[in-house]
């Protein structure tokens, strides 16, 4: 497939940006080249409201470049296109060569459809469409192709301008919005099914993510911090770039364990990730916080729950799963791709200071109280434990 020296990219929601659109199509420009980089020289460039990706001369691997090129967010469809030169030969030729690379089964309907962008170019796009859909049926009609105006198997597009681009499939992206065009978030990432998850929808609205991961050595392994990053580094393939700060909660656990009610234990503990991940959130510059939480689903994710681990911060927490089944999530998940890394079975810091009998509707004022038993123990925790912070940059290629 290595003819193919152009993909053209489709983009929808950026498409309808109004003023914006020009900032929203050079990010998105930007983060093709980033993506594409270590692939060849590709050169990414605009024309007439549409972005191509043109491919180097030399030879690069197809479908690496075209898995990449579907997972940007804010791509909603790419279509790798075979190019010609502008004379009215080529035209029917680049349209039989397109078919010959792209459909290796000819046993199928299609329509023709021209559009002469270039208004210099003789002819008009009804009648040239008629002449080369005959072109190409007299090629391949022996091997089954056929016409079909109405409900084509396959709409042939060729474009008509500074060169001709012909293309008939469009293999689909994730959509959403170029990372960037929203602001920038902090996820809360454990090694579980839904904060990847979550992490990965609101990376798709356009938000900048970093992640912060709560790390209890030697309670929980180092094969559990690995199983995060490629979690994060799974998600970086649509997201881009993903930060993540490690923070060593080991202490802060064990404080909260001795000073508090056991059946309490999650509910501060969470507080206490909320707490540092708002004050990594400050220093990073980030908006909000987002968490892979859904209502109901575990004693700490009742609603009384979710409103008394909500109360610890002030910054607004997202939590894009919060209506979602398990098997919705566990869906999004296998197509994403982070299913079989979360279901690996490492220990994870909440479930080994889990309590048997966990509180399922915590009063505030009842947790604020026992929280006090942490004051003067826990604050000089929380600093040194922002302190040593380890940030990595988690990265697909
Ligand atoms: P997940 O599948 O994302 O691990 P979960 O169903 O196991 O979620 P909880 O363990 O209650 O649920 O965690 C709820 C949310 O809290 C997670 O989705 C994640 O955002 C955050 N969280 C939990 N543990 C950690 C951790 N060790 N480090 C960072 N965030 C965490
Ligand atoms: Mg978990």
């Amino acid at each position: 497939m290595n003819q193919i020296k152009m993909f053209l990219i489709k983009y929808a929601e950026i498409g309808i940006k109004g003023k914006n659109r020009y900032v929203f199509e050079d990010i998105l420009m930007k983060h093709i080249r980033n993506r594409m980089k270590h692939l060849g020289d590709f050169r990414v460039r605009k024309d007439y409201g549409r972005i191509y990706v043109e491919a180097p001369d030399t030879e690069y691997d197809y479908d690496e470049a075209v898995g990449i090129l579907t997972k940007v967010f804010g791509v909603t469809g790419v279509c790798p296109v075979t190019v010609g030169e502008k004379t009215r030969g080529e035209l029917s030729n680049a349209v039989i060569r397109h078919v010959a690379a792209f459909h290796p089964n000819k046993a199928f309907s299609f329509k023709m459809f021209v559009k002469r962008c270039d208004k210099d170019f003789p002819g008009n796009s009804m009648d040239l469409a008629a002449e080369i859909g005959g072109d190409l049926l007299q090629e391949y009609e022996s091997e089954g192709l056929r016409v079909d105006v109405h409900t084509p198997d396959v709409l042939i597009t060729a474009e008509i301008r500074d060169q001709i681009y012909v293309y008939s499939m469009v293999l689909p992206g994730p959509g959403g919005l170029p990372v960037g065009t929203n602001g920038k978030a902090i996820a809360l990432l454990s090694g579980g099914i839904d904060s990847p998850v979550a992490l990965y929808m609101t990376g798709k609205r356009g938000v900048e993510m970093e992640a912060v991961y709560f790390h209890s050595p030697p309670y929980t392994s180092l094969r559990a911090l690995e199983k995060v990053e490629t979690l994060g580094t799974i998600v970086s393939g649509y997201a881009g770039p993903i930060r993540l700060g490690i923070v060593d909660f080991t202490k802060i656990q064990l404080a909260i364990y001795d000073n508090c009610p056991h059946d309490e234990l999650t509910i501060i503990m969470k507080r206490f990730m909320f707490r540092i991940a708002e004050k990594l959130a400050e220093a990073e510059e980030c908006q909000a916080i987002v968490t892979g939480e859904s209502i109901g689903q575990v004693s700490s994710q009742t609603m009384q729950s979710l409103c008394v681990i909500n109360d610890a911060v002030k910054m607004p927490v997202f939590r894009p799963l919060i209506g979602m089944d398990k098997q919705e999530i566990v869906e999004y998940s296998e197509k994403i791709g982070t299913f079989q890394t979360s279901i690996q079975p490492f220990e994870d810091c909440c479930t080994i200071f889990v309590d048997k009998h966990p509180v399922t509707k915590p009063k505030l004022e009842v947790i604020e109280r026992h929280e006090k038993n942490l004051e003067g123990i826990i604050e000089p925790l929380v600093d040194a434990a922002i302190e040593g912070i380890t940030w990595k940059v988690l990265k697909e290629n």
